[in-house]
């Protein structure tokens, strides 16, 4: 498949400010390559991201979702461009959540570590599997294209932080988890279930009562999760701060990926 254009800040000057500015009542809901871009598009394009649009997506079981876009890099305020490596196969208005939260909070938080941030680690995007790689699980928000999974932001020096790393900077780990909070209704991070040690999750996943799932043990100081449970959910560290009801123990399904075989609860999702 080849795309036809990149839309970039060019395209969206090109188009004015009044679209760009609008609500996105009606107007383009749907756009892939060689169409008019849509409303979430153009807020995109203004000066705040380099992507391709893909339309809408589909998958067997009902993955993909509509208007799907490839974010390849976010233009800072300052001109400066930070890559998303590999890009990030999103739904729209998930990738404009990601652009707004490195522009808005990732972007200054790594001005407390002294270097300015270079590149997003994206660790998953768009990914067509059932809830944490169960069989028969219903769609993981990935299989949606609503959710990241990012393991590392490297800064402009050539250093590679990663937010889950209990040896990382605290104070950035602190801004990344209280805006990812903010900006995303699930966040999964190290201590959420044991199997998310290694990076933090982030998905636009909607609830009942706009409950909202924030799992993120910065581990000052406390003991790590075991990262490999064999039969039942280690314990969660006591680091739930939405009233979402966790899920129960329950029987774990085993999938295998590569290297990042993982075991997991069949209701979290991830
Ligand atoms: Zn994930």
């Amino acid at each position: 498949m080849t795309f036809s254009r990149t839309i970039t800040a060019v395209v969206a000057i090109a188009f004015g400010g009044a679209i760009a500015a609008g609500s996105g009542h009606g107007a383009m809901a749907q756009s892939g390559p060689g169409a008019a871009p849509s409303a979430c598009q153009m807020r995109l394009s203004s000066d705040r991201a380099v992507f391709k649009p893909l339309g809408e997506l589909g998958g067997p079981a009902g993955c993909g979702g509509p208007d799907v876009v490839h974010l390849e890099r976010i233009i800072l305020a300052d001109r400066t461009e930070v890559a998303v490596e590999p890009p990030a196969t999103l739904r729209c208005e998930m990738a404009e959540a990601v652009v707004t939260l490195v522009r808005q909070d990732l972007a200054p938080a790594t001005a407390t570590m002294g270097a300015a941030l270079s590149a997003i680690e994206n660790y998953d995007s768009y990914d067509c599997r059932g809830r944490n790689r169960v069989m028969g699980a219903k769609l993981s928000e990935h299989g949606l294209a609503n959710a990241l999974d990012i393991r590392s932001v490297r800064l402009k020096d050539g250093r590679v932080v990663r937010p889950a790393d209990a040896g990382a900077p605290r104070e950035f780990r602190v801004a990344m988890k209280t805006a990812v909070c903010n900006r995303f209704t699930t966040v999964l991070g190290p201590g959420s279930d044991g199997y998310h040690e290694d990076h933090i999750h982030m998905d636009r996943a909607e609830r009942r009562g706009g409950y909202r799932l924030c799992q993120w043990d910065l581990h000052d100081g406390g003991a790590r999760i075991a990262a490999a449970p064999s039969g039942r959910a280690p314990a969660r560290a006591g680091f739930a701060t939405m009233p979402v009801p966790l899920p129960r123990s329950r029987p774990f399904a085993a999938a295998a990926a590569g290297d990042r075989a993982i075991y997991l609860p069949a209701e979290s999702r991830h």
